[in-house]
């Protein structure tokens, strides 16, 4: 590994050590590494959309979709106490999947395999079971269309979350949709350092504190390796 990097994995890990608050946010670059495409990254649905070229095929059924490496090591944060929130766009249940506790999340944009009342928007798995909420409430797909309205609940944690964190780590997400785009900036008016994991720009790159533009799995499971050393914890 480049010595460069090295140094910056473990200024990340040195970060995350010394953070009380630490908050995530993931966008889909971090489950193009289970196969799913991305938006806006260099061979993302939108990107190629802009060159005249078609999505590229997944390869594989929604439910044979795996969380990988970059899940992981979210998972190992929220094991060590080093993850307050994960705020999240994606849809792809790949982080609830991994093992994230329920409590720990806001999904932005609602969960595929989830349905939501359009009453009370309490969320239930979408088993064929049920058919209305206890509270009488139509049950329908979870999953924020363009134009729709987000999850009142997900969203107002999303900002309480970001202002009261002092690192928020961007993972796989180009921050250019809103309300996404809010939060680091929430963040950052709290005093919170910025880091960005992402291959493409962002608008906030000039904002960060560590920016990767590596592969999230070369990066993040590194760090959180490093910085179980630095809690004393050998493995
Ligand atoms: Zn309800």
């Amino acid at each position: 590994m480049d010595k460069h990097l090295d140094q910056k994995i473990q200024s990340l890990a040195q970060s995350l050590y010394e953070s009380r608050y630490p908050v995530m946010f993931t966008g889909a670059g971090i489950s193009t590494e289970s196969g799913l495409p991305d938006f806006r990254g260099p061979d993302g649905v939108w990107t190629r959309r802009d060159k005249g070229l078609p999505p590229r095929p997944m390869g594989k059924p929604w439910d044979r979709v795996n969380p990988n490496s970059g899940h992981y090591a979210i998972v190992e944060l929220q094991k060590l106490g080093k993850l307050k929130f994960l705020i999240s766009q994606n849809i792809d249940n790949l982080h609830l999947k991994s093992g994230i506790r329920p409590e720990l999340i806001a999904e932005l944009h609602g969960n595929m395999t989830k349905l939501r009342c359009k009453r009370c928007e309490q969320t239930y798995d979408n088993d064929g079971e049920m058919a209305k909420c206890p509270c009488g409430g139509r049950l329908v797909s979870s999953v924020v269309d363009f134009g729709q309205s987000l999850p009142e609940r997900d969203l107002g944690l999303a900002y309480e979350h970001s202002r009261l964190c002092d690192l928020f780590t961007v993972i796989g997400s180009s921050l250019v949709v809103t309300p996404a785009a809010e939060m680091p900036k929430e963040a950052l008016m709290a005093g919170a350092k910025l880091v960005i994991l992402n291959q493409g720009e962002t608008p906030f790159d000039g904002y960060a504190h560590l920016r990767f533009r590596e592969k999230i799995g070369d990066v993040l499971p590194r760090a959180v390796k490093r910085l179980k050393r630095l809690m004393g914890l050998y493995e």
